[in-house]
């Protein structure tokens, strides 16, 4: 079989980099990054014949694991049924309820096929219905690669953001303003400064995207009531957290209880079981300013594809209580492994938690991770040697230390064990 080597080699002259997502290109960690061939349970292959423990599951869609068996039966099926009607499915209305028996506050959903495309309509219906332009977004927040939330510079007490991508126009992101994450203060001032202009405050329900950062606590109720307060509507990014922290994401460890809802969900990832489904979701009276019932549009070719459909609704139907124990015990057991081999080396670090979900920061044992600054400041360059070190006793991590660690139902004691056995030599390697 071709090698990686050769394949990446040709790849780059087809396509940007190499690849058709950015990540998957090594940048931050360096070398070749390995194309895979196939993926079972808790284990991905490559070209060039080895198996890895694979600890991010697409980036979250395999909470139960590779090709997992109800679901692989359940695309076959809906294969043979044909790929794509252009009209509505019964399944349709079936993975709404789904969700909608999940997640508190979703009156109304509306399926799409890419998360992006999910907080991008999301962010359109807040202005249609508020009739506001102003977006809140944290700094380390990533909601996708729409426009208006790239913007991720200048996150002092509502300073308008400068674009965070060459082809974002100055205009787009002086709409978007940016502050620190967990800063209640900078919220209630931004309110106080432009609070009939603000539409919306996004938020991912937890961070994950500038490594796991915890929301302090209350703090997503805080913002679901100063947005109340202010006419604004919370839009709750579950896209990476949603049936994944819990069965109901990370909303389900704190709304739930603290008796909150947002306006908006978003969805993505684990809602498709593997395949490319999104939604948007929420109150009926938000919700029905889309079209065709109201003035914001929003269509899409493949949304709720019928192939896509029967896989998320496989997959939500099989996220059991069972499996997410599973999941938050094996992760508490790879946070202690983790730490105890990073503490034996000697290097300083911090493991940051939301759920399940967690990440490894190097030089922050003293305060931990609260937002992107401090995320930033960290001794990043630690990472590269530890990731190549993983990679090389045949352990897949995400390829920066800017990204979450993802578990699934699959990872049993013998998978666990190889991820364990690896961590001594990676943390040496961390360490120098
Ligand atoms: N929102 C969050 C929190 C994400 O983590 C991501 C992707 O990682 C997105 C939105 C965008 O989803 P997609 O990559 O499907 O466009």
């Amino acid at each position: 079989m071709t090698s990686s080597a050769e394949l990446f080699a040709t790849a780059q002259q087809l396509m940007p980099g190499g690849v058709n997502s950015p990540v998957r290109a090594f940048g931050s960690v360096g070398g070749v990054p390995p194309f895979m061939v196939s993926a079972k349970g808790a284990y991905l292959s490559d070209a060039d014949g080895n198996d890895y423990v694979d600890l991010v599951c697409s980036w979250g869609p395999a909470l139960l694991g590779h090709a997992h068996p109800a679901i692989q039966d359940a695309v076959h099926s809906a294969v043979d049924r044909g790929l794509s009607f252009g009209a509505s499915t019964p399944d349709e209305g079936k993975l709404a309820r789904l969700v909608m028996d999940r997640f508190g506050g979703v009156e109304r959903m509306r399926m799409v096929s890419t998360g992006t495309e999910a907080t991008m309509t999301a962010v359109r219906l807040a202005r249609g219905y508020t009739g506001r332009d102003l977006i809140v977004k944290f700094a380390g927040c990533y909601h996708g690669h729409l426009d208006s939330l790239l913007a991720a510079a200048g996150s002092g007490l509502a300073t308008l953001a400068l674009p965070g991508s060459a082809g974002v126009t100055a205009a787009t992101a002086a709409e978007t303003l940016v502050l620190a994450y967990n800063d209640r203060e900078a919220i209630t001032a931004a309110f106080a400064e432009h609070g009939d202009k603000i539409a919306a405050v996004i938020t991912e329900s937890a961070p994950c995207n500038m490594g796991v950062v915890t929301p302090e606590d209350g703090f997503n109720k805080f913002l679901a009531e100063t947005t109340t307060a202010n006419g604004a509507l919370l839009i709750l990014d579950e896209v990476l957290t949603g049936f994944r922290a819990s069965d109901a994401g990370y909303w389900g460890l704190t709304g739930r209880t603290e008796g909150w809802t947002p306006d908006l969900y978003t969805f993505g990832k684990v809602i498709g079981g593997g395949l490319p489904t999104a939604a948007l979701g929420g109150r009926a009276e938000v919700m029905d300013y889309l079209s065709p019932l109201g003035p914001v549009y929003q269509a899409g070719t493949l949304s709720g594809n019928p192939v896509a459909m029967a896989a998320g609704i496989a997959q939500l139907t099989h996220a059991t209580p069972e499996v997410y124990a599973h999941i938050d015990a094996k992760s508490l057991e790879l946070q202690g492994a983790l730490t105890e081999a990073l503490t034996e080396a000697g290097v300083d670090h911090s493991i940051q938690r939301a759920g399940n979900l967690f990440s490894v920061a190097f030089g922050t044992s003293e305060t931990g991770v609260h937002n992107y600054a401090e995320a930033q400041a960290q001794e990043a360059y630690r990472y590269a040697p530890f990731f190549h070190s993983m990679l090389s006793s045949g352990i897949y991590l995400p390829p920066s230390v800017f990204e979450a660690w993802f578990l699934s139902s699959a990872h049993d004691d013998e998978a666990m064990n190889k991820i364990f056995d690896a961590l001594p030599a990676a943390a040496s390697a961390a360490a120098s």
